[in-house]
This record gives C-alpha cells, sequence and structure tokens, in this order.
C-alpha cells in the first residue's frame, strides 16, 4: 500500500513536509519519502490523501478505561460499583471509540478488577477493536489510600508493596502505577496527604526494576513529586501544585510529566455550572492556574512533557487527546512539540518507541489523517478522515458517538 500525504507531520519534531508517500507492508512502515523515490515501485493499493494531513497515531499516556467521562457523580459512583461483566462491556466500547478517533495505543493507570489487562489481551488477540494497550494491572497505594475504591492493591510498608509490584506484573502488567499522594483538596487549596513514603516508593521503584518495569507515579505538590523523583520512577502524573523549585528538579531529570490538564479543565468547567462542596469555583480556578503557570515554566525550562488525558475522570471522554494538547498549547508549548508529545515523545516515554510513535520505516504503521492543519489548530485533529493500526483501515467514529454521552 502507497499512501500520499497532502501534509505530513512524522511525530519526530522534523517540521511537517508536503506531498510525502508512505509505503505499507504487512502492518508495517517500510519506506517514507517523495514521489521520485516511489517512481518504481510497483504499488498494489494507493490511498490519496493530498487534501489532508498524515500524522502518527496519536498516544494517550493516562487513561481509565473502565469509566467513561460522565459528569454526574452520582452515576460515577454508581459505576463503582458494578459488576466485572458490565463493566468490561463498557470499557471494550470506550477502547473502540478511542480507535476511532485516531488514538493507537493508550497507557491505563488503573481500574477495577485490573480490566485493562483483560482488554489488552482481547485486543492482542483481535477478539475486539481497540488500540494496543499497556496495563498498569491494578494500581497500588496505602490502605484507604487513593484510588483504592476504583480496585486498587493496597499494600502497607516497603516489603508488602514489593509483593503487590510482583503481583501486578505476575498479572500481566506493562508497568507499575503508584499513588504516592491524595487527590488535591480545592477547597483548602492542598495537595493531599504524601500516602506512600520515600522508602516506600524506593521499594516499588527497586522491585519494578528488577523485574524491567517502568513505573509512573500519581504524585502532586513539591513533597509528593520529589519523592518521586528522588527514587529514579519513569512518569510523574499529574504534578498539581508544584512549585518553581520542584518543575525546576523536574525538568533537569530525565523524567517525563505527564501533567493530565484536561481533567482539571473539566472540573473547572463542572464548578461554573455545579454547586459541588468539593469543587468551589474560587478555589479550582486558582489550583488550575498554578498548574498552567507551572507547565509553562517547565516548557521553558525544557521539561518532558507528554500528553494523557486521564480519560475517564470527570468529564473527561475516551480519545480526546486534541484538547490536551489544544491547553499545552494554551501554556506555551509549540504546536509541533505539541503533535511530538503524543506521538514520538510520548512512545520513548512509555517504552513503544521502536514499534510506534512515528511514521519511520520498521515502525508499526499507525496512522491518522485528519482534514486541515492541526497545527494551525488542535481541534482539526478530531476531523478523523481516516485511521490506521498496524495498517489495518479503522472507520472513524461516527458523529453520533461524538454527541456527549450521558
Ligand atoms: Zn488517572
Amino acid at each position: 500500500m502507497l499512501i500520499k500525504a497532502g501534509l505530513f507531520i512524522d511525530g519526530s519534531g522534523a517540521p511537517p513536509r508536503n506531498d510525502r508517500f508512505i509505503a505499507v507492508d504487512n502492518g508495517k512502515i517500510v519506506a517514507v519519502g517523495g514521489e521520485d523515490d516511489f517512481a518504481a515501485a510497483q504499488v498494489e493499493h494507493a490511498v490519496d490523501y493530498s487534501p489532508y494531513t498524515v500524522l502518527p497515531g496519536l498516544i494517550d499516556c493516562h487513561v481509565h478505561l473502565f469509566l467513561e467521562g460522565i459528569d454526574d457523580m452520582e452515576k460515577r459512583r454508581c459505576r463503582l460499583r458494578e459488576g466485572r461483566e458490565i463493566m468490561l462491556f463498557r470499557a471494550a466500547r470506550n477502547l473502540e471509540l478511542t480507535l476511532r478517533k485516531g488514538v493507537t495505543t493508550v497507557r491505563d493507570l488503573g481500574g477495577p478488577y485490573g480490566i485493562a489487562t483483560t482488554l489488552k489481551r482481547a485486543v492482542g488477540e483481535k477478539k475486539i477493536l481497540g488500540p494496543r494497550v499497556l496495563t498498569c494491572h491494578r494500581s497500588i497505594s496505602v490502605p484507604g489510600g487513593h484510588f483504592h475504591y476504583a480496585g486498587g492493591r493496597e499494600a502497607a510498608g516497603p516489603e508488602e508493596i514489593a509483593q503487590a509490584v510482583r503481583e501486578q506484573i505476575a498479572a500481566g502488567a506493562d508497568l507499575v502505577k503508584l499513588m504516592v499522594t491524595g487527590m488535591v483538596d480545592f477547597r483548602a487549596g492542598e495537595t493531599g496527604i504524601p500516602e506512600l513514603s520515600r522508602n516506600d516508593i524506593q521499594a516499588a521503584v527497586a522491585e519494578a526494576q528488577r523485574l524491567g518495569r517502568p513505573v509512573s507515579v500519581h504524585a502532586n505538590g513539591p513533597c509528593g513529586v520529589r519523592d518521586a523523583l528522588a527514587a529514579n520512577v519513569n512518569t510523574v502524573e499529574h504534578g498539581i501544585l508544584v512549585d518553581n523549585e520542584t518543575v525546576g528538579i523536574l525538568s533537569q531529570s530525565q523524567v517525563h510529566w505527564v501533567p493530565t490538564i484536561s481533567p482539571l479543565w473539566q472540573i473547572l468547567n463542572y464548578c461554573r455550572d455545579h454547586s459541588a462542596a468539593a469543587f468551589p469555583e474560587e478555589g479550582v480556578e486558582r489550583v488550575y492556574n498554578q498548574h498552567c503557570a507551572m507547565i509553562s515554566q517547565g516548557i521553558a525550562a525544557g521539561a518532558e512533557i507528554i500528553a494523557g488525558t486521564d480519560a475517564g475522570a470527570l468529564g473527561v471522554d475516551h480519545g480526546e487527546v486534541w484538547r490536551e494538547l489544544a491547553l499545552l498549547v494554551a501554556c506555551g508549548m509549540s504546536p509541533l512539540a505539541a503533535i511530538q508529545a503524543a506521538t514520538g515523545r510520548a512512545a520513548r516515554a512509555i517504552g513503544v518507541s521502536n514499534t510506534t510513535g512515528t511514521v519511520a520505516p520498521g515502525k508499526h504503521a499507525d496512522l491518522l489523517v485528519v482534514c486541515g492543519n492541526p497545527l494551525q489548530n488542535m481541534s482539526l485533529l478530531r476531523n478523523v478522515i481516516q485511521v490506521y493500526k498496524e495498517g489495518e483501515s479503522i472507520l472513524p467514529v461516527r458523529r453520533q458517538y461524538q454527541e456527549k454521552r450521558r
């Protein structure tokens, strides 16, 4: 198959080019070049996307597949009490939706029953349609700690935490997810209590490294983020309410930061329309603005920022990577770097750069074709013309799916 791209963005951070050709064979990209390079090629199937933009399939580095982004608090509580089977059906639907919106790889960071691990296997065996899934199986927290109510593995002390790490990996986890701190308290403007100690985090990282798995941590506030950085984790999720100095340390480190602006942005919208004690408008606004200011500082200091939507969080639907990228651009990231944050850089951060993230020979043919130039406006990433996952053509999401589901 020979694909012609009117505008071509390869995901490596290289400037976009016009009129490039991508040769695909057996699900893999075999060559990328100009018209002359393929003049003598025997082409079985040519696809002309001259009016469109072709870029790598997107990567969402932070999702929770078990839950849709519903913004009804009572409904959310009910969802958490659902049985495994119904949850699995919902999650499979979320997964398909994600792929049809142009996201070809997701990293699930926790949910009941280790549901993402089941989905990963089902996708791998082609029983259901979805992006490739990386899973932490169950997130790990202290007893009663953050997200324990969503099927988290509770563990106390370094020894039990190391045991919990072994369990997740034995169950099929690609990475380990630790809940280092709690939820941000928007009323007090506080970052949530540190839950895992530095020793706890170190024990988890040592065990994960021994077994060859990276570690992702949910951490907010200077203490939590610094403890995580000191323990040599691989990705820091959220990092809300950090201070200047901590952003400096984070930016100097090789650690990737997944600031997940989307859920905060959604909470900000939610609290303007609803009165919820946990989300006072003034407090949410303060936290949101502070987070954006720290991200801007991180961008200027060269922090390795990557895109994760926290899909499944309040109001954050699956597959809406474009919004996270638009929010990163609003924080001062260049549009090209933003695309990289959901393609080439994201792939490196989560350990899949050998197979996906850029359009280059040897990689899977994971491609997204959109109408318009997303470098001018990230929301154009929603205008999906076609998605390819490993060379297989996937029909874009139908309009009815795009209506907000309640
Ligand atoms: Zn999350």
